[in-house]
């Protein structure tokens, strides 16, 4: 019985938790070098991923998603804030303590063309992490293994010695995922993994995603900023908006009750499918521009463009619980 138990808690239990993460950039240096100002990349996020399950991270470009991505896999050292893996906190470690994790947490990156040396052949590409963590013992081993994670990811082994160019470019991005493979992690960041791509492309990739995370328990952030795609492969969700997180939840609740004026709006903005959704479907429009992240409005950052907005705005609003697993962060639920 304690034996189940155990079993079912490590198979629910948060794998990875992000606390408070922050990210300032300098914007500007005085003529000694010294920053005077600062772009507000991220602050304050938090959120945690379950074990074997894809969070959605949502919002327009520059509000940070990718930016958290990055400061997860150690790509930029946050300002402030901690990441825990599976209880460990990363962010204290020293790089030689941390690199085991390096190869436990993989990137898939947005562009399958820039991200691809053309000069190395495909199988030379994917085989970047196990020859970075010495994950082969002969040579004989590492084109096996090579050739494995090459028909994993619906391609044929014999264009092992093709180049990048020779390859379509939803080809690219399976090489891509093959490469992040490589080196058996447990979590993956997939930063805009198929904005790049054709419609039809993208459907076979996020599918390919799918079953690679049903047959590997994979572990995914999925950063996008096409709901449709979110919606379709995430189990939860947090939306951004100007490097603060202001709703997330489980996808279906925060899908079917969006609750915060910029989520809503996000939503409205996507292509409806059903005749149903046509019907009822109102665009939101936003007024005004994102504004600066340099110099962010004071309490809630929507302020300045959300239609329901008031003096009390003015002031951070604090988290509500709309419903079981949905929160959002909005002085309207006060
Ligand atoms: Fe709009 Fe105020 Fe809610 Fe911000 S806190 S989203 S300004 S109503």
């Amino acid at each position: 019985m304690v034996d189940t138990m155990e079993k079912e808690y490590k198979e629910n239990h948060d794998f990875l938790e992000a606390e408070g993460l922050t990210m300032h950039f300098p914007a500007k240096r005085d003529s000694l070098g010294r920053p005077v100002s600062w772009i507000h990349a991220a602050d304050d996020v938090s959120f945690r991923v379950p074990k074997g399950k894809t969070l959605g991270v949502v919002g327009e470009s520059g509000c940070g998603k990718s930016t958290v991505g990055k400061m997860l896999l150690n790509i930029y050292r946050p300002t402030s804030g901690k990441i825990y893996y599976e209880g460990t906190e990363l962010t204290g470690l020293a790089p030689r303590e941390r690199r085991p994790y390096v190869k436990r947490m993989q990137l898939v990156w947005q562009d399958p063309y820039s991200s691809l040396d053309p000069r190395l052949r495909a199988g030379d590409i994917i085989a970047e992490g196990i020859d970075n963590f010495h994950l082969a013992a002969s040579a004989a081993q590492r084109r096996e293994r090579v050739e494995q994670l090459m028909t994993m990811c619906g391609l044929y082994p014999e264009q092992a010695g093709n180049y990048p160019h020779q390859f379509s470019g939803g080809q690219r991005q399976r090489i891509c995922i093959a490469r992040a493979l490589a080196t058996d992690p447990e979590f993956i960041v997939c930063d805009e993994a198929v904005s790049a791509l054709d419609v039809s492309i993208q459907a076979q990739i996020i599918n390919l995603l799918k079953d690679l995370q049903d047959e590997l328990s994979l572990t995914y952030l999925f950063i996008s900023h096409d709901l449709n795609i979110v919606h379709f492969i995430s189990d939860e969700i947090i939306v951004m908006y100007l490097g603060q997180i202001v709703e997330r939840g489980t996808m279906e609740k925060v899908y079917q009750n969006r609750a915060h004026p910029y989520t809503k709006a996000l939503f409205s903005a996507t292509p409806a499918f059903t005749a149903a959704e046509k019907q009822h479907k109102t665009r939101i429009i936003l007024e005004g521009d994102v504004p600066s992240p340099v110099d962010p409005p004071k309490g809630c950052r929507f302020r300045s463009r959300c239609p329901y907005a008031e003096r009390r705005c003015e002031e951070e609003p604090q988290w509500h619980e709309v419903e079981s697993g949905h929160f959002v962060k909005c002085r309207l639920f006060d």
